[in-house]
Order: C-alpha cells, then structure tokens, then sequence
C-alpha cells in the first residue's frame, strides 16, 4: 500500500462545499488502496483575516501571542475536514501540527521544522485512519505554538512526506499546475509536464507565488517528488522532481516576475575599501535583505551604489542608508519605488549562448529600458519599470515561444 501525502490550500478548503469536495477526492484517494495524510491550509482568506483582526486590537502585536492566533485558522479546516470524512463513513482523525510531531525552531512567524517525530500519525495509519494535519504551524522544544511564514502549509507538507517516506506530495490548489508564467497575468502562459527542483526554486525565489520556497528545498534534498494539480479538476498536472525526463526544446521554462522591487542608488560615493561594508552592514543588521547590487566603474574613484530591496522595506532601508551617506562623503541618496523584476529560467541555459542577447533585444523592440541586471548559471534577470512587467512578460513568452509544447 503506497502512503501519499496530500496538501489543499486555502482556496480548495474555503467553504463547507469545498471542504466536501475536497473529502471526496481523499476517499477516492483511499479507496485506490492508498494509505493517505492530508494537510490543510486555513480556509479562504482565514489567516489575512485574523491578522487584520489582531492589529484592530493593538499595533504592536506580541509574536508568539499571533502565531498562537494563525494557527488556530489550520486547525479550524482540518477538524471540518475530518467531520466531513467521518459524514461520508470514513475513519478519519485531525491532529495539530504539535500532536503531529511537528518540532520547529523558536523564530515566531517565520518558524524553521528541526525535526519530525511522526509515531502518533503512524499510529493513527496503523488504525486505519485517514490523518488530517493542520499545516503551517509547528511546535517548540518549550512547548509553543510557532508557524512557519506565509504559505507554509506547502512546507508541512513535503516535510511530512520526507518524514514518513511517502511515495509523492501532491499539491492541491486552485490552478492545475505550474504555468510557464503566472497565468493570472497572461492567460497564454502553458502548463509544464514537469520541473526540476534547481528551476522551481529560481521561479519561486524570483517571484512565481505558485509554492513555499523552502518546500521545493525540502523536496530537493529529501527526494520527495511533488505533484501540483488541481483540487477542481482531474487534468494532469505538473510533477516538480529531480531532472526533467527528456531532451527539452525549449531552454527557457518560465518566466517569473515580481511586482515588489524599489531601488536605492548612492550617489558619488568615494571609492576605497570599506565602503560596501558600511552601507550593507547595517542595512542586514536592521533586517533588510538586499537583492540585485551593482556598482559602477569608478570614475576619478567616485562611483554609484545601486541596489534593490522590496517595496514594504524601502522607507527602513532608507532611513538607515541616508545618514550613512552623508558620513562616507556621498553626494546623494535617491530611490524608485515604481519597479519590477522580470526573470527567464531554465537549467538548459546554462550550456547555451544568445539567451542574455535575445532578452534584451526582446526588450529593447518592445521599448522596454532595462535599468539593472543581474544573472545565475540557470536565471536571468532584468529590473524595469513596474508598469511595463506585464508588456515584458509577454514579449518574452512569445520570443520564448513558451506556448509551444516542450
Ligand atoms: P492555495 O490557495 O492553494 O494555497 P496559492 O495562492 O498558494 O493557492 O497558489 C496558487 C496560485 O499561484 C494560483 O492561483 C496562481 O495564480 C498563482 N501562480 C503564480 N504563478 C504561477 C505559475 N507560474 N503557475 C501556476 N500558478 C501560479
Ligand atoms: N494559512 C497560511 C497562509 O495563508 C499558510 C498557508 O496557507 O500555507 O499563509
Ligand atoms: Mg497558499
């Protein structure tokens, strides 16, 4: 009997029709000879809620105190999935990530999984429940509830299927797959048969909201195939894992953006040694992290600082920044807000010429002014103006010709 772990997130589980339908699909699961362990999201839009609900009670909210409260929006769906279970005849138990045996480090809100002692959910197996657990949250060695960042129900997942040597994660969400593009944005953006880990995680770090960053980590380094599909539909979906099966045609496989970037530029900064460490320094230790840096070729040894941060950090980043600034001797401090990050991925590239050079003529036909760049062995990435990302992201996906099948 194969053991799956399945995980539906907060729009497959958003009102007490969906949550049924969701029960079905794990009886059909069942019934297929399947041992089974779900995990669920919050229903809806739960967890925004209860965080616009607490910041009505006070503007400072206590960390422990809020991850207590967010969890309880996990814990919520998996009971009523359970209770559907058990109105459809079946042996079913919800357990809390806690009594799953999730151990977590103590980091309120952003919480890393340390280990998993999974015997009450083999326990309950061995009885021949179908277990529900209640994702995103986690449990410290003192005892307290943490979770694990935003959308981190995806991460329980994959850490359970890695924990219990499950066959596959399959991801149950309101899209059947990963798009070559965020179909939201492009509704000409195609399906993949498949991803590898190495690609998912550039899409996913440079802006595909599609799944948890530190799930496709987990993944990688556990071996756990993860299927993501659709909890509406039976269509195929799109199985990350380890290398994509056959000789691929196309290179680039997708096409990430990211609408949250603001840059900061340092103007006429005298070049000599120490100057980066004085501005980056304290900038990681206000806990901003910095994306995309370039400096200029000195001139005369003045140069220009550029870097990016995102958009809800800019205003600290530049608190921080503008005093540094005028103690190095800078003439200015400027920023834009109004800018994106378009990005091409794929493992193919790496071996292969031209596709830095057709990038940018794409973007250069579509009168689109790239203001920084920066590269990986597998990504390249452009930072333009905000408002011209969707024009970019088609451009792109057309000169790609990511429409056609691989
Ligand atoms: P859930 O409610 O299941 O947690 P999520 O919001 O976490 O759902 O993830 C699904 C969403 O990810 C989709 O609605 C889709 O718009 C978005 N998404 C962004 N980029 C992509 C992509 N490249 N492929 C598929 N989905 C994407
Ligand atoms: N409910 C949490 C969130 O909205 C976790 C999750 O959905 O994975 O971020
Ligand atoms: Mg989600």
């Amino acid at each position: 009997m194969a053991l799956i772990v399945q995980k539906y997130g907060g729009s497959s589980v958003a009102d007490a029709e969906k949550i049924k339908n969701v029960a079905r699909r794990i009886v059909r699961t069942r019934e297929e000879g399947n041992r089974v362990v779900v995990v669920v999201s919050a229903m809806g839009d739960t967890t925004d809620d209860l965080i616009r609900l607490a910041y009505q009670i006070t503007e400072k909210l206590d960390t422990r105190e809020l991850d207590v409260l967010l969890s309880t929006g996990e814990v919520v769906a998996s009971t009523l999935l359970a209770m559907a279970l058990h109105g459809m005849g079946h042996p079913a138990i919800s357990l809390s990530g806690a009594q799953a045996g999730i151990r977590t480090d103590s980091a309120y809100s952003r919480a890393r999984i340390t280990n998993i002692e999974p015997r009450r959910v083999v326990a309950e197996l061995d009885k021949g429940n179908i277990v529900i657990v209640a994702g995103f949250q986690g449990i410290t060695e003192d005892m307290d509830i943490t979770t694990l960042g935003r959308g981190g129900s995806d991460t329980t997942a994959v850490a359970l299927a890695a924990a219990l040597k499950a066959s596959v994660c399959q991801r149950y969400t309101d899209v059947d797959g990963i798009y070559t593009t965020d179909p939201r944005l492009f509704a000409g953006a195609r399906k993949l048969k498949d991803i590898s880990y190495e690609e998912m995680l550039e899409m996913v770090t440079y802006g595909f909201k599609a799944i948890h960053p530190r799930a496709v980590e987990l993944g990688e380094l556990f071996g756990v195939p993860i299927l993501v599909a659709s909890s509406f539909n039976d269509n195929p979906g799109t199985l990350i894992k380890k290398e994509v099966s056959m000789e691929i045609r196309n290179k680039v496989r997708g096409i990430a953006h990211d609408l949250d970037v603001a840059k900061i530029t340092v103007v006429g900064v005298p070049d000599h040694p120490g100057i980066a460490a004085s501005i980056f320094v304290p900038l990681a230790e206000a806990g901003i992290s910095v994306d995309t840096i370039v400096q200029n070729a000195s001139i005369k040894n003045i140069t220009d600082l550029t870097f990016t941060v995102a958009e809800s950090q800019l205003a600290g980043a530049m608190s921080v920044v503008r005093p540094i600034a005028e103690s190095i001797g800078a003439r200015e401090c400027v920023s834009d807000a109004r800018l994106g990050k378009i990005s091409i991925i794929g493992t193919g590239m790496q071996n292969a010429p031209g596709y830095a050079a057709k990038m940018f003529d794409t973007l250069s036909k579509a009168n689109i002014n790239i203001q920084l760049i920066t590269t990986s062995e597998i990504r390249i990435t452009c930072i333009i103006e905000e408002a011209l990302v969707k024009d970019a992201v088609i451009a792109l996906h057309r000169a790609f010709e990511l429409e056609t099948e691989d």
